[in-house]
């Protein structure tokens, strides 16, 4: 058989690996968005480099855009096979697919309205609201640890992989040729002591392993510092009569800064500041989170469901819903901590808050993820520069800004190494979603210690297994 990558090769996003037997069958790990600059993410994301129909089955990974964002995509060229995940996925993905063509329709109303003909990117959104409700029809959930049938010949089982609520590597057995070969793909690779999950669990023997190689060369701070470093921020900024802003992603992010806090409120570690929650998506996504209690950590058990406590609702935490209600977000003093999207601030209603807050010194903006280049996001971190542009307008940044980049989901380069160091019987390591930057040095590192031939595949190349 053969492994081809079709996206997230020598890249992070568009994650999308086949597994093609020679008997015809094809199965693909993961169908992501690619994303990043604009115009080239567009031409990406439009085409599929395979006719739809023929792909027999879908086993996903988790609920983030970059490993589901094209599943209505493909439903809606014709393919029709099922989409295995784990429930929380499965539910997950309803929301964030169905904001996602909302957003993929909005983007077109936009650039119909403001460029020519000639340029509009492609004929129509790449898919809209009601295409996300539709093609949930295929998705079948999976318990964790369960055995399930891909197609004849193929099975598989989801294990914790840390990441994010839902979020799973999984093990592929599959019987060619009267053999068993045993596949792996870690999907997006978590790491031990994020709030709210289990952690990641070992990959069970395989010969082959389809890895992600993310900060395959970056040391992470460890988890722990992330509660102080908030908490401290939280008590300087309340001193001063200040609001804290944090740009927040809707999945994950903003449900494991909203446990913090509650652990720190409990633990009376931070003054009664009003918390708002000014994101529609993350509320949805909230409510997810409490229908899939089989995601969550022993922690979480023991501080919360065990006395009936929810983690993402306490005494100073509101959840707005309408526009007027953030609006009025501006006409209300400090202290206060407000948690709004996007996570990199390039769309939602973050950046009304950003404008209406950033000139202030007793203001702090506190990002809490990844802040890609060339986003409003990346501006307000760079300490170098001093003015900001929302909304076609100049500001001057005389808040303070803290980056706190502990709270990261993906495995650091000590993580990987001991991920696939203990996989037994490895005689090929695929190396997926990482940048040749991150993706070279682990290579590098792996040789001396591991004994399986190391591929780092450009898109579309074909593996032999
Ligand atoms: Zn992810
Ligand atoms: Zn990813």
């Amino acid at each position: 058989m053969k492994i081809i990558p079709h996206g997230a090769a020598q890249e992070v996003t568009g994650s999308c690996h086949e597994i093609r037997l020679n008997s015809g069958v094809r199965i693909l790990l993961d169908c992501g968005l690619f994303q990043g600059h604009r115009k080239l993410a567009v031409a990406k994301n439009a085409e599929f480099p395979f006719d739809p129909k023929d792909i027999n089955a879908v086993v996903l990974s988790h609920a983030h855009a970059d490993h589901v964002g094209r599943i209505p995509l493909l439903y809606k060229q014709g393919y029709r096979g099922a989409v295995h995940c784990t429930y929380a996925t499965k539910d997950l993905a309803d929301v964030m697919l169905q904001d996602s063509g909302y957003i993929h329709e909005k983007d077109e109303e936009y650039f119909c309205k403001h460029l020519p003909d000639s340029m509009l990117p492609c004929g129509g959104p790449l898919y809209t609201q009601q295409d996300a409700i539709d093609c949930m029809e295929i998705f079948q959930g999976q318990n964790y640890g369960d055995w399930f049938n891909v197609c004849d010949g193929v099975k598989a089982q989801f294990l914790d992989s840390g990441h994010i609520v839902g979020a799973a590597m999984m093990v592929l057995e599959i019987i060619e040729d009267g053999t068993l070969h045993r596949i792996g793909f870690s999907g997006d690779l978590g790491r031990n002591m994020l709030p709210i999950i289990r952690n990641p669990s070992d990959m069970p023997p395989v010969e082959t392993l389809i890895c992600e190689s993310t900060y395959g060369n970056r040391k992470h701070e460890d988890i722990q510092t992330a509660k102080h470093q908030l908490q401290k921020v939280i008590v300087d900024t309340a001193k001063r009569g200040g609001k804290v802003v944090i740009p927040a992603f809707s999945l994950e992010r903003t449900q494991e800064i909203v446990y913090d806090l509650h652990v720190l409120w409990d633990a009376k570690e931070i003054p009664a500041v009003p918390i708002v929650i000014d994101s529609p998506l993350a509320s949805r996504v909230t409510d997810v989170f409490m229908k899939h209690p089989e995601c969550y950590d022993k922690d979480m058990y023991e501080k919360f469901l065990a006395k009936a406590h929810n983690p993402f609702q306490f005494s100073l935490v509101r959840y707005t819903e309408s526009v007027d209600e953030s609006k009025e977000l501006n006409n209300t003093p400090g202290p206060m901590i407000i948690m709004a999207g996007s996570g990199m601030c390039e769309a939602g209603r973050i950046r009304h808050h950003l404008k209406n807050l950033i000139e202030d010194s007793r203001n702090t903006v506190v990002a809490v993820g990844y802040m890609a280049e060339n986003t409003l996001g990346r501006s307000i971190i760079d300490k170098e520069i001093t003015e900001v542009t929302i909304f076609q307008k100049t500001y001057e940044k005389k808040a303070e800004t803290v980056y706190i980049n502990a709270y990261s989901g993906h495995a650091d380069m000590a993580d990987l190494d001991s991920f696939i160091c203990k996989v037994e019987g490895l005689q090929k390591l695929i190396l997926v979603h990482g940048e040749l930057v991150q993706m070279q040095p682990l290579a590098d590192r792996l040789k001396n210690v591991c004994k399986a031939e190391i591929y780092m595949p450009e898109r579309e190349e074909e593996i032999e297994v």
